[in-house]
């Protein structure tokens, strides 16, 4: 009887351990040049100039979207539609929050009503539901961190100009670095930057608008941002979405 019972046991144990090994190695991992755009705050341009170009170049994205303070003015923001568009293109749509306020400063109700109402318009709009994230100004708090992680959010994106580094980087504060035109003057941002991207190593880009009509000091050019793509097709990079990432071993 005992005997049967412990064989039963092993057996079970063995089922689970193959599982799991099945599950682990449905992961990719994490090799490489692996380089994640994200494009912030929705700025117009973002559908007509930096999507076509991501197409071109085969490459994938994330946007992340908010209603900045002024985003009636359809000259300097994409309205919900061309979201929409941004999503069947096959670009992920991240939550920036509704109004692009101080996480730091808000209660957790506040940050869980600023989340929820992106998720919502997506929903509206049949945009899957975000599950990475954006920190607003970078700003962020251990109860926001919290609040995303109820609702579901893998990965949130931070600044800091360095790489995310596996087993080091925090997935709920991973680094970025800030692309603007200033970077492009010295083009050795670029190449340090881009010597990051490899094995166990992921290098993330936080761009706004291209060119960015709302907020001049974090515009980059159409020309610049084609400097930037040709880099990453001459270093060969797979260049994805944040969400993209889930699918490896980070
Ligand atoms: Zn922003």
């Amino acid at each position: 009887m005992m005997k049967r019972f412990f064989l039963l046991l092993l057996s079970v144990v063995i089922a689970v351990t193959a599982v799991a090994e099945k599950t682990a190695k449905r992961l990719k991992p994490l090799k490489g040049r692996i380089v994640v755009l994200t494009f912030d705050d929705a700025t117009a341009g973002q559908r007509e100039v930096v999507a076509p170009l991501l197409h071109k170049y085969g490459f994938g994205a994330t946007f992340y979207v908010c209603e900045f303070p002024g985003f009636e003015d359809k000259t300097k923001y994409m309205s919900w539609d061309q979201i929409r568009e941004l999503d069947e293109m096959g670009f992920e749509i991240g939550n920036h929050s509704r109004s692009h306020g101080q996480m730091s400063q808000m209660t957790r109700k506040q940050i869980g009503s600023e989340t929820a109402y992106i998720e919502d318009k997506c929903a509206l709009y049949g945009i899957p539901r975000p599950v990475t994230y954006a920190y607003p100004g970078y700003d962020n708090s251990p109860e926001g961190i919290a609040v995303l992680k109820e609702r579901g959010y893998k990965l949130a994106r931070h600044g800091g100009d360095k790489p995310y580094v596996k087993g080091v980087s925090d997935k709920m504060l991973m680094p970025s670095y800030g692309v603007v035109d200033a970077r492009f003057e010295t083009p050795e941002f670029f190449e340090k930057a881009l010597d990051e991207a490899r094995d166990g190593q992921v290098v993330i880009f936080c761009l706004h608008g291209v060119p960015d009509l709302a907020h001049d000091f974090v515009s980059t050019s159409p020309e610049n941002f084609e400097k930037l793509l040709s880099m990453l097709k001459e270093r060969k990079c797979k260049v994805i979405s944040m969400r993209d990432l889930l699918k490896y071993d980070l």
